[in-house]
């Protein structure tokens, strides 16, 4: 048996068809074709199982289900209530995708997904219970307990990038909010941090490096910079790694998880600031002397979205 899983995101819909045990045996791409509007997308979607069924040759009926991480909040029967980056509001994704293709459809939220990859295959894979954190251009998270998903009572649960952290002085949440914690835990977070030093006169590398880029500070670049002891930079990374610790003691007194896994593109500079992270932490927990949830970079590759959605489908297939 197969399972197809699909990654939508804002610049491309990439799909796989996945064995039972999350092994990808064929995979496609298309463009997202965001401001063609929700039922175009959908139909690119339906024509990529398509595609992938003919140039694969596999027998449609080996397909057992459809599992498709959206970037926004979705129900447990896949309408989306919205997708921000897509633009999309009230699209009843499951539904349609599902009369399209003439598949079973589930809908979860993309962060949800790469938890269930990383359950599968990666560091959080033998944990009843465990938190997975994507740090990239936002933060979102999925939670997994007792080996399942938890995302609350109507799907809109674990959006742990919104719980509140503070005030922040520099910007507020897209969601509307001020103080979210991936406005102080993410690239963006970093990026407009940066910025504002940089307008308060701080003398930097950065600057420099920023002309020849045009004007973009990118994370890498901050990185780069306090990895060469940039005051900027490094107080752009302390401030980042302080808070991803307030986060993250808040996950381990709510969940009390064996582990907690950092995906997203800044946990590919983690080794920079682990250390520092895990002793932040320490200092944070509630019960401190039990200081025994494991943080973890994930290792798993850019395909996490393609399993984690297929083998979120075969789990509710059941
Ligand atoms: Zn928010």
């Amino acid at each position: 048996m197969y399972y197809i899983g699909m990654d939508l995101g804002g610049s491309s819909i990439k799909a796989g068809l996945v064995t039972d045990n999350g092994s990808i045996v064929f995979k496609k791409k298309k463009m997202t074709r965001v401001s063609e509007g929700s039922i175009i997308v959908m139909n690119d979607m339906a024509m990529l199982v398509e595609e992938m069924l003919e140039e694969s040759e596999l027998d449609g009926r080996e397909i057992r289900g459809l599992g498709v991480g959206i970037p926004g909040a979705a129900r447990e029967d896949g309408f989306v209530y919205f997708a921000t980056n897509i633009f999309w509001t009230n699209v009843q994704l499951g539904k349609e995708l599902s009369q399209m293709t003439d598949k079973s459809v589930h809908v979860a939220n993309d962060a949800t997904m790469a938890a269930v990859a990383e359950h599968t295959l990666g560091i959080t894979k033998d944990a009843a219970n465990s938190v997975f954190v994507t740090l990239g251009t936002g933060l979102g998270g999925g939670v997994i307990l007792n080996h399942q998903v938890y995302s609350g009572s109507h799907g809109i649960g674990t959006e742990i990038g919104h719980m509140v952290v503070g005030h922040n002085a520099d910007y507020d949440c897209t969601c509307g909010n001020n103080g979210c914690w991936e406005t102080f835990a993410s690239g963006t977070a970093m990026k407009n941090h940066a910025h504002r030093l940089l307008e308060q006169g701080e003398k930097s590398i950065l600057t420099s490096a920023i002309e020849d880029e045009n004007g973009v500070i990118s994370t890498n670049l901050l990185f780069e910079g306090a990895r060469e002891g940039d005051d900027v930079c490094l107080t752009v990374v302390n401030r980042m790694t302080r808070y991803l610790a307030v986060g993250i003691a808040n996950l381990i007194n709510i969940f009390d998880p064996e582990v907690i896994a950092l995906g997203g593109g800044i946990s590919a500079s983690s080794d920079f600031f682990m250390n520092d992270l895990k002793a932040m932490v320490a200092e944070r927990i509630y019960v401190k002397t039990m200081n025994v949830t494991r943080i973890e970079a994930s290792k798993l590759g850019n395909d996490a979205g393609i399993i984690g959605a297929a083998m979120y489908a075969k789990s509710r297939e059941g």
